[in-house]
């Protein structure tokens, strides 16, 4: 008798989904650029004057996220204290997407160091198991950034991010249909992804204190309780059952997510106004996407590519949250101004929108200025709705016109090809970070 030689996905896991999340990823990337740093205690942040992110050795030594550099350098005399270089964590982060790329077909670039990787029915066709495929992905990025990460195998989201989190850094853990309950029965309710501060004090209330006792509880008891949808989501993602897909667009909600966009323009441009448009037209676009997703942001950085492959950024911590790009054009406009360098050929541009708050939990200021920026966010949700029903960039605003300027003549086009074929050790060296492949 002939047997097909069909292979059928392991049924552990209905679904497979893997969350990578980098480990310390900014103080991370910081010791990666500069061996100096390695084994120190590093802390991100310098320019805010609280920290941002810690390498291990520093969170050994008893400092936490947000704690004042002034504190920090109280108790820990020896601390190596950087400036945030978010071109650089972006240039990471981009290729951290794309070597899980390599691998899933499905991937959601969830923020700046996290990823959510959708597997299923990869262990069929390559002929491994989804802890091997999950296990390969974290060995070719650690190899390929020298970072570490923790790493999470499971039916689901939710719980895919609870698991990377376990044992971390530089941790992997499965959870199979048959581990949830023991898993889950160790596990605080108040650290599962979705639950804020005061839906984990009700569910005390109620007596649920573990993840294991929430998903012991019927259906009925959500409903009689009158959860909201997310938290009867969350439940069904913690019995395994996956009702978040991989690849739906999603942001942080609370200050962890970013939003990014790039683009390169050719032919190269020393023309100061046309630069300037390219960088208003991914304002717009990073704004238009916070406001689909109802965030708005309290730190923005930029930079600027040259033709020789040298980046200018900058980082600004906002006063009060954006989401507009009016104001965030004038904001960035005076620090763009003074990086432009007249006479050489920029590339590309590109804007970062990080600490994403959510825009309902904005607190209005002292001086009103927020409740100005609320009524601008009445004229972009228009703008907004003209873009949806007759395209992108329908209705843009003036400093980006210049970026739709006809497509250049075909001379200048050549010229700029010429000039991207530079040796590649020329621009390894003209990178202020390591050659981590073509990103941008
Ligand atoms: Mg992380």
């Amino acid at each position: 008798m002939v047997r097909s030689a069909v292979r059928i996905s392991d049924p552990e896991y209905p679904r497979a989904i893997v969350h990578f999340d980098g480990d310390a990823f900014f103080a991370s990337v910081e010791q990666m650029m500069d061996w100096r740093l390695r084994g120190r205690p590093v802390v991100t942040g310098g320019e805010r004057g609280a920290a941002t992110s810690l390498s291990y050795e520093a969170k050994a030594r008893g400092v936490h996220r947000g704690m004042l550099m002034s504190e920090i350098r109280r108790r820990v005399p020896d601390v190596v204290v950087v400036r945030s270089d978010y071109t650089a964590y972006s240039i990471f982060a981009k290729r951290m997407y794309a070597i899980v790329r390599e691998t899933a077909h499905v991937v959601e670039e969830y923020s700046i160091d996290e990823c959510f990787a959708d597997i299923t029915g990869l262990d069929a066709e390559l002929g491994k198991s989804y802890e091997e495929i999950a296990l390969y992905i974290k060995e070719q990025l650690q190899t390929s950034l020298g970072i570490t990460f923790g790493v999470g195998l499971a039916p689901s989201k939710v719980l895919a991010k609870a698991a990377s989190k376990y044992n971390k850094p530089d941790s992997f853990t499965a959870l199979p249909l048959s581990r949830i309950p023991d898993f889950l029965a160790q596990t605080s309710i108040g650290s599962i992804w979705g639950m804020g501060g005061s839906a984990t004090l009700r569910m005390m209330k109620l007596g649920v204190d573990t993840a294991g006792q929430f998903i012991d509880k019927p259906y009925g008891w959500l409903v009689d309780e009158k959860f909201a949808k997310p938290y009867k989501d969350i439940w069904h993602e913690l019995r395994g059952v996956s009702v978040r897909p991989v690849g739906e667009e999603s942001v942080g909600r609370s200050g962890i997510g970013s939003i990014m966009r790039t683009r390169t323009f050719t032919p190269p441009s020393t023309d100061r106004s046309y630069v300037f448009a390219q960088l208003a037209q991914n304002i717009e676009g990073v704004c238009a996407k916070a406001r689909r997703h109802g965030v708005t942001a309290r730190g923005v950085s930029f930079f600027l590519k040259t033709q020789d492959f040298q980046y200018q950024s900058r980082s600004i911590d906002l006063p009060v949250a954006l989401n507009t790009p009016s104001d965030l054009i004038r904001t960035l406009s005076p620090h763009f101004y003074e990086l432009f360098i007249p006479g050489i050929q920029y590339r590309a541009t590109g804007v970062t929108l990080h600490t994403l708050i959510s825009a309902a939990a904005v607190t209005p200021d002292l001086f009103g200025e927020s409740v100005r920026v609320g009524s601008r966010a009445k004229v972009f949700g228009a703008v907004d709705a003209i873009n949806r029903r007759y395209g992108r960039n329908t209705l843009h605003t003036g400093a980006s016109l210049l970026s739709y300027a006809a497509t250049p003549a075909r001379r200048g086009l050549h010229e700029g090809r010429l000039r991207f074929l530079l040796p590649i050790e020329q621009r390894q060296k003209a990178l202020n970070v390591p050659y981590l492949g073509e990103v941008l």
